[in-house]
């Protein structure tokens, strides 16, 4: 998707140092960390936000979890994780390619909205 930005780390337009990738996922560092490790799960392909699924990305979600889980204690989140998606302008999205958020590396606060 043309103007993208998370299309473009995912293209290597824009470097990054990707932690993990397979052929439907990377994992990247958040550019302004709010935990001690705070990652960032990124389908390659463009989905602009949660509510905008396709019948491929129902299997391809369940694998990215997956990824998430399997991968926790090599990138530095095994102790206790908090995964988020933020939909929508009201939800915080800043970025409208579907990711979803892994914090984790420290014991995290539970914060009232
Ligand atoms: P959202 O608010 O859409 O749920 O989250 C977008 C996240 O992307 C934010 O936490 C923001 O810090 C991160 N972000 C924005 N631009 C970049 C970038 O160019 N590189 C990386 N690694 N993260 C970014
Ligand atoms: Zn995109």
């Amino acid at each position: 998707m043309k103007d993208c930005i998370f299309c473009k780390i995912i293209a290597n337009e824009i470097p990054s140092e990707k932690l993990y990738e397979d052929k439907r996922m990377i994992i990247i560092r958040d550019i302004s960390p709010k935990a001690a490790v705070h990652l960032l799960a990124i389908p390659k392909k463009h989905y602009a936000d949660f509510s905008l699924l396709d019948a491929e990305a129902k299997a391809e979600l369940g694998e990215i979890f997956f990824a998430i889980a399997q991968n926790a204690q090599r990138l530095g989140y095994g102790d206790g994780y908090r995964l988020i998606i933020n939909k929508g302008l009201n939800g915080g999205q800043t970025v409208f390619h579907l990711h979803i958020h892994i914090l984790g590396g420290q014991v995290l606060p539970f914060e009232k909205l």
